[in-house]
């Protein structure tokens, strides 16, 4: 899959739809220092299903909502939408039926954020699924933020591990493994329960 278009509406500082055209290989983002280098990577990560308002450096998640500015109103809503090649058909099972896919995630004051692709509603769950399963995500090693290079040669074992768990396409693997864990939990409990209705009767 290759991301091809990133469109930003209302996100922190791109109060007007901006499109970032994203080109095969490496991008680097330049610019001088507050122009807003960094907002376009967290859109990425946001777009992508991050949940923690504080890897978007906000307190809660409608930080991202741009804020006002001396001459312009907050805005109520933000919006990010990631264009993805899916020409090759890489993209995983179940979103695997277009040469496109359009991922749109929005936010909207005292509303909360809500998902489409191509269209279609969908949970927070199934779009962090998604990429998770193309190995890629919010947490991808793949978007290199400043200064992660050197707390990467700083990073110890474990954390390094992460990225490349992140990097082989696993890590969904382990929201899979907590969701079977939580059923077999339930399971067990009900098991419990049917034991003890048995022996009442008995
Ligand atoms: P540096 O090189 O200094 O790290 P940068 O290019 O990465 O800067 P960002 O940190 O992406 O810049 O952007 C910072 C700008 O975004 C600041 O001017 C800040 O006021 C603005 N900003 C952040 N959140 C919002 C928001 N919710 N509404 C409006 N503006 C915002």
């Amino acid at each position: 899959m290759h991301f091809s278009r990133l469109r930003l509406t209302g996100f922190k500082s791109f109060v007007d739809p901006t499109d970032l055209v994203i080109a095969e290989g490496l991008t680097g983002i330049v610019g001088p220092n507050g122009c807003g280098k960094s907002n376009l990577l967290e859109a990425m990560r946001w777009v992508m299903g991050e949940n923690r308002p504080s890897t978007m450096r906000g307190a809660g998640m409608e930080d991202v909502i741009f804020a006002g500015a001396a001459s312009r109103p907050a805005r109520h809503f933000a919006e990010v939408t990631l264009h993805i090649d899916n020409s090759r058909r890489l993209a995983p099972a179940g979103f695997n039926d277009s040469d496109t896919l359009e991922v749109v995630r929005r936010i909207t004051r005292d509303a909360g954020s809500a998902y489409k692709v191509n269209a279609r509603e969908v949970r927070a769950r199934d779009v962090q699924m998604l990429f998770a399963d193309a190995s890629t995500g919010a947490h991808s090693p793949a978007l290199v933020s400043q200064g992660q290079i050197s707390e990467l040669i700083r990073a110890r074992p474990k954390a390094r591990r992460r990225l490349l768990e992140e990097a082989a396409g696993i890590s969904g693997l382990y929201q899979r493994r907590h969701e079977a864990e939580l059923k077999l939990n339930a399971a067990e409990a009900n098991l419990a329960r049917t034991d003890d209705l048995i022996d009442q009767l008995a």
